[in-house]
């Protein structure tokens, strides 16, 4: 009689983080100030939200996230192109 393993490890590192605190690893750059982060031990996320505090990064937050990233990365493209053009003229 064996009941699952894997749900009990999980309790188990949710146990360690409630303890401890979580061990959060920056997984994703989104913006310069909005960033993802992973807890190595029970694998729960975070994201920076608008007013800079973290929050639990639920599927809406990702979706504004893969939003900021591309507004981010569309308007850093800009402006290197913006820096070369100008440097080279
Ligand atoms: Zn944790």
């Amino acid at each position: 009689m064996k009941t699952s393993t894997s749900s009990q490890t999980n309790s188990v590192s949710k146990l360690y983080c409630s303890i401890f605190g979580h061990q959060y690893d920056v997984t994703k750059l989104v913006t310069k100030h909005v960033k993802e982060y992973t807890c190595k031990c029970c694998k729960k996320q975070l994201t920076t939200n608008s007013n800079g505090n973290l929050t639990e990064l639920t599927p809406t937050f990702q979706e504004i996230n893969s939003i900021l990233e591309y507004i981010h990365s569309k308007r850093m493209s800009r402006l290197k192109q913006k820096m070369y053009t100008t440097t080279a003229a």
